[in-house]
């Protein structure tokens, strides 16, 4: 059973990751309903419908579960009851059980750690109580709170126990997860795409450097050794059986310096990593999402040739409009803008990519866009 063109498909945010979703099921012949509070998002102005009402409003949830086929998310924050009421009466995919461990730092460190999936130190700080006598080996370390946080936000850095008391308290005395701050080679992510059979297809590995916590380049392939390849693909795909998850999933790893590997975190969705796809990919995250939820085929996930995605922040707008023709006469960038009304420094606005030959070439065209975006 699928789900045909031309059917309903809903979505639980209005953000870039959604309107992404809604261009892929546009193009392959669906409609999109979007569920957000906000007036004007990326993917509410662009759904054949926006319901504007808050995510547990329960005649927009009436509405969305009685005229869409199938419903999905765009970020985890989406309260998982929303999930568990739709799922009464229409495919809602990934489930509220799956979203509700990845919308918890702590749930998901307990989750990953329980099921004996490598992790880096950490322990749960619920109140403050507990936060005495913490072992000193988890220093320096970083306090997260476990809800809501994103592009490092509700994240601060400890170099010594006696800073931990002011963290908690500036992070809003709320439930945290304290985590060793890990001497990490190199970020990468597994994006998976997994159907209710438990076929699993998994995107070419990006590897990802940030800037102040903000997901800043992804380069792609990333280079790295069969070993670390086969190993992150075998841990993610483990984790979305685990899960019994249906849909698009990512798994954010750190690689350290001796070359093993750590589960960071997990979203359950497309990711930031992932966008690459969209160019560089025969099918996208965004398309595969779209098949998953309709339960049609694998769409495959060939990379055409390497390529480097570059996030564009608000920053760029301090001296006014950027100039964007510095992306667009060049033969191998494409650059994708959200349609954010409003730049402010840290936002996501949009990203560039650049595909070439070579990784080393690709990097060398995105430095100098990067140079000339900034003049
Ligand atoms: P977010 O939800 O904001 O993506 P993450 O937990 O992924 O939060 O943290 C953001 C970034 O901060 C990571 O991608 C990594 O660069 C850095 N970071 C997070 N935790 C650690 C850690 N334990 N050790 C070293 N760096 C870390
Ligand atoms: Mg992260």
């Amino acid at each position: 059973m699928y789900i045909k063109p031309g059917s309903m498909l809903g979505m639980l945010g209005g953000g870039q990751l959604g309107r992404m979703f809604a261009m892929a099921a546009q193009q392959m012949g669906y409609r999109v309903t979007v569920l957000d509070p906000a007036a004007e998002s990326p993917a509410g102005s662009i759904a054949e419908r926006h319901l504007q009402a808050d995510y547990l409003d329960a005649q927009a949830l009436h509405e969305l579960g009685t005229t869409c086929a199938a419903i999905t998310i765009e970020f985890e924050n989406v309260p998982a009851q929303a999930l568990r009421t739709l799922a009464q009466r229409c495919v809602v995919s990934p489930d509220a059980d799956s979203v509700s461990i990845a919308q918890n730092r702590i749930l998901e460190k307990e989750f990953l750690a329980g099921n004996n999936f490598p992790v880096g130190p950490f322990i749960v700080i619920h109140n403050a109580q507990d936060i005495h006598q913490i072992d000193p080996a988890l220093f320096p370390a970083i306090l997260k709170i476990s809800q809501f946080g994103y592009d490092g936000k509700g994240q601060i850095r400890i170099d010594k126990a006696e800073d931990l008391p002011e963290a908690f308290s500036n992070l809003g005395n709320r439930p945290c997860v304290l985590e060793k701050r890990l001497p990490l080679d190199r970020e990468i992510s597994v994006i998976l795409a997994r159907d209710r059979l438990n076929q699993i297809t998994f995107f070419p590995i990006p590897e990802n450097r940030h800037e102040q916590g903000i997901l800043d380049t992804s380069i792609i392939p990333a280079t790295l050794s069969d070993e670390i390849t086969a190993k992150a693909c075998e841990l993610a795909g483990q984790i979305a059986s685990k899960l019994n998850y249906i849909g698009i999933l990512c798994v954010e790893f750190f690689v350290l310096e001796d070359d093993r590997i750590l589960i960071n975190e997990i979203a359950p969705r497309p990711h930031n990593s992932g966008h690459y796809s969209l160019n560089a990919c025969i099918t996208s995250q965004f398309e595969q999402q779209v098949r998953m939820l309709c339960g049609l085929p694998h769409g495959s996930t060939r990379l055409i040739q390497p390529a480097v995605m570059t996030n564009i922040l608000g920053d760029l707008w301090k001296n006014g409009e950027p100039a964007w023709n510095e992306i667009l006469r060049h033969p191998q960038a494409k650059l994708h803008l959200y349609g954010k009304r409003a730049a402010k420094p840290g936002r996501k606005m949009g990203h560039f990519t650049v595909l070439a030959e070579t990784i080393e070439e690709a990097l060398q065209h995105t430095q100098r866009i990067r140079q000339d975006l900034q003049r």
